[in-house]
């Protein structure tokens, strides 16, 4: 057809043939009885031929603007001729059949249901009613209804029932089960009518079930059309729960297994795979009751629909019976219990005092004879529809905030205007701030070195900070010094060499238990520090002398041989020695620290070829240029000795004792192949198919110490009696595969994410899976391209000591193993989550471990903590560590102060010093985030390295560090809880000093700081997100908060001051990892009680924040499609220092000053210091803005208009033009 004569024709509508032949009909209409059916039948016979033969014609029926449906349905309304009649149904099918739902909706918005219905109940009562009649107005009925997205007409099915339509259809069919032709369009208007869920159970009563089984029958090739109807109408029937019980009373499930066995076999070249597809959606409906699933398992449906899958495997366009076949048995398969005794820790520790109420207080309330590992939870008939797909690739739902969890009440959200605690009772925390008091009187601080605001004066240029990232140019020539810190590696060097031995070490005071443990450790470390300290001796070497090629001799006699060729390190016995002959175990184990099961033995000759595919060899050795400057094994593992744990550890992990350094490749986000889900799932499937190749046998078990592992060659041995190790229990399940169950967090049943424990005893060569079973998350980002972290001793010995992401096949996914609803919050039905990967080992006989993320002890945190301390230089740093509380278990909570020592003790230096804003920073409140660990330690060494911005920024703020909030909870592995088996980061509104000490004074120390007005500028507490990539932050607004909801008057009073955008902006621009659209500003409920609502709201602190960091990895910047490695992590943490830095521009006048006039500065410094200090919500709100803020208050301003524009990216501009200034 000719387009440009379409539109001519189109332009000439008026004069077009059919609106001649509607105007005719209409002036029939009009004088209805009085004319001859024959001029109906003869016009209405004309506008079909038009209708069937020129989609001009339709569409001008259907155009907006004309009146064409309204005549035709008018004519069906008023004719009594049956032939007229049948010409109007015929017209609206030709006009509804095409151009999607839209002209269907037409017919509907003029009424045309209520009109074909009417007529439908007439016809029906001509006994026989006209079949011709029957088939037409039913295919035309089919078309309106609702479908797939297309809102035709939504109440079509309540409309049908009221007009008593539904049984009209029902009995044509029941009365012409012969007739396809007519029962075809019946079936197809049945089929929309039973969506509706009162229709389906009105129609079930009336027999439709048994009557669909009479049409769908055997195989046959014959009308399946028909066939295909009649199933999707049943799958539809099937999901009430009284037509579904009905169907397994009459024993319909066996009959549809039978049936799909059929066309399983019959349809050999898959061309019926939409009825094999019905007749699985009709099982899968009859199986979201109980009675069903047990039909389905009665009748075999396991095995019956695993085999026919496993045919299907092979054909990829038969997906979807795979797929759904797999969410049948899924659904079946017979619920477990976990293989435990009880869901709550393995471990106990008494609390000083029970919570009155609350998960911890329901613990210890339950009697002891209740089993809590499962409960009736299976007699859940509402089994939540799955739509789980294959290709699960679309993002979190859950976005920044669940919408009815935004706090809405104003008052909620403006600040408190009154401390919690007395001042008398603030006082204790005096002592905390003696640089507040240091008169420095006793220093001898003449500085012999440029003077530090020489550095500050060039303030103004740009910062230079190491980067993560292999391109950056000056790294190449940088290989000898610190990854994250690179400007201080001389002294680092130094330190290194003349560490403090083992020794030196002063010992603390020790009770009697203690003192019996340390004289048995020395009788222990005579013969195991022999062998350790070797094995770090023969690392240092490693790593100090890098490349050399010599050989390296352990003094034990152990050598490293150095192949020419490959330049591999392998550790190889030259004369028998004792602690190595025995293969490690007999000489590490003892109730002392202990150091893993090494197997020194040497490597396999076939395992040289496997190390050698490390083809980056020699570039590994040149780039390992860490020091690990803040690593010392010797002092590891005193300190360990100190750290208190519930189950009273004793041995050291070999990651925790050799350190980490990152590795020099990047790693990828891994990309996901396809069917790895429906693969596991198959697996755990046939568990049950094939019993009898299941091993079941517990080879670790935490309940029951008599548990020994059996001394085969091909069983792996598990261990995580170290610190932060949880594994609880370990089950073979085949000859290379083992369910893995985590231990609670102490003190409560549930919190399984974390994971890290020890391996040993592999093959290589071999793939073993892993499936830690007790997940609770409902999604994890081990499904969107994270690996868990292994490390290998080997690997570590060959100059390799690092935690790398492995595993394939990796998958997260809901299994059988039913959850308590004690443990969780009351729900029933609900099921774990298995994380399952597969390893292959890089060396046989290895010692090998595998964390959920980069490790990071309390112990780790000490070390480094001395380390730093011991190797800064007083001159220059103000350090001190102190310890703001003790733990439940006795542990020390560190307190760590940081700023630049005065220039001089001059008063005005020293006033310099003292008038410093604060800032305070805290981490690791949630022991699974260890990455909130990593980053800390890059703030720390970034805030202790030599560099001039380092010092510049020490010279502009003290620095309040609780680097842990929750020490005993990382020191006994648990993910989110502490000993009291709470959130901590729930407890901030109302911390009790006996159950959650560390934040009771850690939230002292601020509270402290706000009655002497020195609040801090910034409060950052570093987290860890499970489920979000890169890095960003969650802050409070009021304003931002109210656009998320209606109260819109409320919230226009507010002078918010946008100050606290400014941080996260700068990291935006400055920190690779950062993302600023992932930033939420918003205040939820559920967060009420955490650090940043409370020190905000509470306290005061108007940039108050939560620095979340991803877990897996970064899908925006220089790291995009990379997971997160320490090295970023650590940047990060140096990123945001120096973002303190540029908001210190930001906020003080002081660089526009000289330093030579240092009693302006000086006054200045005090005045600015009190600005910060009222940079609160509380001066906010009042609408006395900061005078620093010139732009900021106007800005303010314009976003006065609130809902008028809630788009954050405006304020983002506004914001870069602030920052401009
Ligand atoms: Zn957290």
């Amino acid at each position: 057809m000719n387009k440009v004569k379409t539109t001519s024709e189109k332009s000439l509508a008026s004069n077009s043939r059919i609106v001649v032949l509607l105007t005719q009909l209409e002036k029939i209409n009009s004088e209805s009885l009085l004319v001859e059916a024959d001029t109906a039948r003869y016009v209405t016979s004309k506008i079909l031929h038009l209708a069937q033969s020129q989609e001009k014609t339709r569409k001008e029926m259907t155009a907006k603007g004309s009146t064409g449906v309204e005549v035709i349905l008018s004519t069906l309304e008023n004719t009594r001729d049956l032939q007229t009649t049948l010409n109007i149904l015929s017209i609206l099918i030709e006009l509804v059949s095409v151009g999607g739902g839209r002209r269907a909706c037409i017919l509907v918005s003029k009424g045309g249901t209520q009109i074909l219905l009417q007529l439908l109940l007439g016809a029906s009562k001509d006994s026989p009613p006209n079949e011709e009649l029957m088939v037409q107005l039913h295919s035309l009925l089919a078309k309106i209804g609702p479908k797939g997205n297309h809102s035709r007409d939504k109440k079509f099915g309540v409309k049908a029932r009221i007009n008593g339509a539904l049984n009209i259809s029902l009995n044509l069919v029941k009365q012409n089960l012969q007739n396809h032709r007519l029962i075809l369009p019946c079936l197809q208007v049945l089929r929309v009518y039973s969506t509706n869920s009162v229709n389906a159970v009105s129609l079930g009563k009336n027999g439709v079930v048994e009557l669909m089984f009479k049409i769908i029958g055997p195989f046959s090739k014959k009308n399946t059309g028909l066939m295909k109807v009649a199933l999707d109408t049943l799958a539809a029937l099937l999901k009430s729960k009284t037509n579904a019980r009905r169907a397994v009373d009459r024993g319909y499930v066996q009959v549809l297994l039978t049936i799909y066995v059929d066309w399983h076999r019959h349809d050999s070249r898959h061309r019926h795979m939409l009825i094999r597809k019905g007749i699985l959606q009709c099982i899968k409906s009859v199986t979201n009751i109980k009675l069903g699933r047990k039909a389905f398992i009665d009748a075999n449906g396991m095995k019956i629909l695993y085999n026919t899958s496993q045919d299907c495997l092979a054909v990829r366009t038969l997906d979807p019976l795979v797929n759904t076949s797999s969410l049948i048995m899924r659904k079946c398969f017979p619920k477990n219990r976990l293989p435990l005794p009880t869901i709550k820790s393995a471990f106990h520790f008494q609390l000083p005092v029970i919570p009155t109420s609350g998960p911890v207080a329901q613990l210890y309330s339950l009697p002891p004879e209740v089993d809590d590992v499962v409960d009736e939870s299976d007699d859940n008939d509402d089994i939540e529809t799955e739509t789980e797909t294959e290709n699960e690739n679309e993002d979190d739902k859950d976005q920044h905030f669940k919408n009815d969890d935004i706090e809405t009440d104003i008052d909620k959200l403006k600040p408190k205007q009154e401390l919690g605690r007395p001042i008398e009772e603030l006082k204790i925390y005096e002592q905390f701030f003696p640089e507040l008091a240091e008169n420095f009187q006793e220093y001898d601080l003449v500085s012999k070195e440029p003077k530090p605001f020489a550095s500050a004066t060039n303030l103004g240029g740009p910062i230079v900070v190491p980067t993560a990232g292999e391109e950056h140019p000056a790294e190449a020539n940088q290989s000898v010094k610190g990854i994250a810190v690179k400007d201080h590696s001389s002294l680092q060097m130094e330190e290194y060499n003349k560490r403090p031995s083992f020794l030196d070490l002063p010992k603390k005071d020790h009770n009697k238990d203690s003192l019996q443990l340390q004289n048995d450790q020395k009788k222990l470390l005579s013969s195991c520090q022999c062998l350790s300290q070797e094995i770090v001796k023969g690392l240092d070497r490693i790593t100090l002398q890098n490349t050399s090629k010599s050989e390296q001799y352990y003094s034990t006699g152990c050598l490293i041989k150095k192949e020419s060729k490959t330049s591999l390190t392998t550790p190889a016995c030259n004369k028998p020695c004792q602690h190595v002959s025995s293969c490690g175990s007999g000489l590490f184990e003892g109730p002392s620290v202990q150091l893993g099961k090494l197997c020194c033995t040497g490597v396999d000759p076939d395992e040289e070829e496997d190390s050698s595919s490390h083809s980056s060899g020699e570039q590994v050795l040149l780039e390992v240029p860490d020091m690990l400057p803040l690593h010392n094994p010797d002092l590891y593992i005193e300190i360990v000795k100190n750290t208190k744990s519930v189950p009273e550890y004793s041995e050291v992990a070999y990651p925790d004792y050799f350190g980490h350094i990152p590795p020099p490749f990047k790693e990828p986000i891994l990309e996901r192949p396809y069917g790895v889900q429906r693969t596991k799932i198959a697996q755990d499937i046939e568990r049950l198919i094939h019993q009898n190749d299941i091993v079941d046998r517990v080879i670790y078990d935490l309940d029951n110490s008599s548990c020994s592992v059996p001394e085969e060659g091909d069983i792996l041995k598990f261990n995580s009696k170290f610190e932060s190790g949880n594994l609880r229990k370990v089950i073979q399940i085949r000859k290379n595969e083992y369910d893995l169950i985590l231990n609670s967090d102490i003190n409560s049943n549930h919190y399984h994410q974390w994971f890290y424990f020890e391996v040993s005893g592999m093959k290589t060569g071999i793939g073993y899976r892993f499936n830690i079973i007790n997940c609770e998350k409902s999604n994890s980002q081990f499904n969107y391209g994270m690996q868990p972290l292994m490390y290998s001793v080997q690997e570590a010995l060959n100059a390799r000591p690092w935690w790398g992401r492995v595993g394939t096949d990796i998958c997260y996914y809901k299994n059988h193993f039913s959850r308590s609803s004690i443990a969780a919050g009351g729900q029933k039905g609900k099921s774990y989550y298995t994380i399952t990967f597969t390893v292959s080992f890089p060396h046989k006989d290895d010692v090998c471990y595998f964390a959920y993320h980069y490790p990071y002890t309390y112990s780790t945190l000490k070390m480094h903590l001395q380390k730093l301390e011991s190797m800064h230089n007083p001159q220059q740093i103000y350090f001190r560590e102190d310890v703001l509380c003790e733990t439940l278990a006795g542990n020390s909570c560190p307190l760590v102060t940081i700023t630049a020592m005065p220039e001089s003790n001059y008063y005005e230096h020293v006033c310099q010093f003292r008038n410093r804003p604060y800032v305070f920073l805290s981490a690791r409140v949630h022991p699974g985030e260890t990455n909130a660990s990593w980053v800390m330690k890059g703030t720390l060494e970034y805030l202790m390295s030599s560099s001039p911005a380092a010092q510049s920024l020490r010279e502009s703020y003290i620095f309040k560090i609780v680097p842990m909030l929750n020490p005993d909870g990382v020191i006994n592995g648990n993910h989110r809880c502490s000993l009291s088996g709470e959130d901590l980061n729930r407890q901030w509104q109302n911390p009790n000093l006996d159950l959650h000490p560390t934040i009771y004074h850690a939230k002292g120390l601020l509270q402290y700081m706000a009655t002497i007005k020195r609040l801090p500028l910034v409060f950052c507490d570093y987290h860890g997100h499970s489920r979000k990539k890169n890095v960003f932050m969650y802050g409070c607004s009021i304003k931002e908060t109210m656009w998320h909801t209606d109260v819109s008057a409320a919230s226009c009073d507010v002078i918010e001051d946008l100050g606290y955008r400014a941080l996260p902006k700068i990291l935006s621009q400055t920190a690779p990892a950062f993302c600023m659209s992932s930033c939420s500003f918003v205040v939820e409920k559920s967060k009420e009680s955490t650090a940043r609502v409370v020190v905000w709201r509470e306290i005061g602190v108007q940039r108050s924040y939560t620095m979340e960091s991803t877990l897996c990895g970064c899908d925006q910047g220089k790291y995009k499609g990379l997971q997160i490695g320490t090295r970023e992590l650590e940047e990060m943490g140096a990123k945001f220092c120096v973002g303190l830095l540029r908001l210190k521009r930001l906020t003080s006048p002081l660089e526009h000053n000289l330093p030579s006039s240092l009693l302006d500065i000086e006054n200045e410094l005090i005045e600015s210091s009190c600005k910060v200090t009222s940079f609160s919500p509380h001066s906010s709100l009042m609408g006395k803005c900061p005078p620093t803020f010139g732009i900021c208050r106007q800005s303010s301003a314009v976003s006065g208009g609130c809902k008028s524009d809630p788009c954050p990216s405006t304020q983002a501009d506004r914001l870069s033009v602030f920052n401009k200034c």
